[in-house]
């Protein structure tokens, strides 16, 4: 432990640093310090040059090509469908189908599996501190199909209210589909007993792990939820490329989203028949560029270690917590008992907007807005909130030049 508290010993932060040649450059003539990483992620050289070889050395079509060069890409491709299985604790490969991301992986399952067992009357459980990705779809869902949406509230420190949610759950209820860490607030749900409590009543559950995945070590059959989904550049990975992972005896029973190529058994002008899941959820010519990229951010990740990972993440955010809760005029919006990587909050004196531009002046990169969870910030009476996420790339002392540059705003604003 250094003097900060943070655990430096679990992590050789400055060797890692190396890795990933974005960070070292200056921003307006001062060292950046990248805090958007719920945003998106920063790849490691490791990543960038499997993309780059792929290219230059190996680059084909997959799953269709019958020469050497189509058929190794597809080798390769489906190497990552694996690594991407054993990442989650999948049983099965071919439970995981490519997405462009997690918008799409939850527009996949809303729309699929909504067609095949969402009826009137039915009802949906969201909650209160969705990404409007995990809220949209099932709107548009509900209102296709005569269901109902129904929302799980939240306390005031960003917490699930338990009880509620029981209220809520019926035989009604289809699907309850809940955020695994919020990008908004940073709050880890427990998604172990919201599962088990809509099994219960015989209802199937997303987790939208777009914030979780980075950080927390997972095992989607010890969770035993139905879908998870996740996004490659969130994961040190390359944008444009995601998934789900979805039981087998659910995909199977699902029809396809996206119609085309690639996902048929066998087409006739009259009629068509679909191909088995996977491919029946990847029409078309994949990003097979950056599902390798994928492979490598993975290869990456298990190098360092998700718990290792998780331990020197959680002691920055403490270690911030601290920092941000002595800072006068800020107040911290989340405080769940369990958080992930995320301290979001919010100052009478500044708007997140002029708060961002100003921290910016100063190299430091945070998000402020509403992050793409209005009905969230509506919650807790904001129009905004500045966030600050970190990866385990970030350094303590990063943290302490982000407190000044904040009270050294809300000194010029006030
Ligand atoms: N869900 C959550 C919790 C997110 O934070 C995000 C992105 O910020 C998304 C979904 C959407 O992910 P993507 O933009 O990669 O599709």
């Amino acid at each position: 432990m250094s003097d900060t508290g943070v655990a430096g010993n679990v992590l050789d932060v400055e060797k890692i640093r190396k890795d990933f040649p974005i960070l070292s450059q200056s921003v307006r003539g001062k060292p950046l310090i990248y805090l958007d990483n719920a945003a998106t992620t920063h790849k490691p050289i490791s990543v960038i040059e499997r993309v780059r070889n792929f290219d230059a050395e190996k680059y084909g079509t997959v799953r269709r090509g019958t020469y050497k060069l189509s058929e190794h890409a597809t080798q390769l491709y489906e190497e990552v469908r694996q690594k991407v299985a054993d990442f989650m604790g999948a049983e099965k490969k071919g439970e995981i189908v490519f997405t462009s991301g997690t918008t799409q992986a939850i527009n996949l399952v809303a729309h699929s599996f909504g067609k095949r067992f969402v009826n009137e009357g039915d009802e949906i459980v969201i909650s209160n501190i969705e990404h409007h990705a995990n809220i949209v779809p099932w709107q548009v869902l509900c209102e296709e199909r005569g269901a109902k949406l129904k929302v799980i509230p939240v306390d005031d420190d960003g917490e699930l209210v338990m009880e509620e949610y029981e209220k809520l759950l019926s035989p009604k209820t289809r699907m309850v589909a809940v955020n695994h860490v919020s990008n908004a607030l940073g709050t880890i749900n427990p998604i172990k007993e919201i599962t088990q409590k809509a099994h219960a009543v015989g209802a199937r559950v997303l987790i939208d792990g777009a914030q979780s995945t980075p950080h927390i070590k997972l095992d989607v059959r010890d969770i035993d939820c139905d879908f998870y989904t996740f996004s490659g550049h969130k994961m040190y990975g390359p944008s444009g490329i995601g998934g789900v992972y979805g039981k087998m005896e659910l995909w199977e029973e699902m029809p396809p989203y996206v119609t085309g190529g690639d996902m048929i058994m066998q087409v006739t002008l009259e009629k068509t028949t679909y191909a088995k899941p996977p491919a029946r959820f990847e029409a078309g010519t994949p990003p097979i560029t950056q599902v390798m990229g994928l492979g490598a951010a993975i290869d990456y990740l298990n190098e360092i270690g998700m718990d290792k990972i998780a331990d020197y993440e959680n002691s920055l955010l403490e270690y911030g917590t601290r920092l941000f809760k002595e800072i006068e005029g800020v107040r911290i919006i989340g405080n769940a008992r369990r958080k992930a990587s995320i301290i979001s909050f919010f100052s009478d004196s500044a708007h997140p907007h002029d708060m961002v531009h100003f921290l910016d002046q100063d190299g430091i990169a945070c998000r402020g807005g509403h992050h793409c969870a209005q009905p969230t910030m509506i919650r807790y009476g904001v129009p905004a909130t500045t966030r600050a996420s970190m990866a385990f790339y970030n350094k303590p002392e990063e943290l302490d030049a982000l407190a000044e540059s904040v009270q050294k705003c809300i000194r010029i604003f006030s």
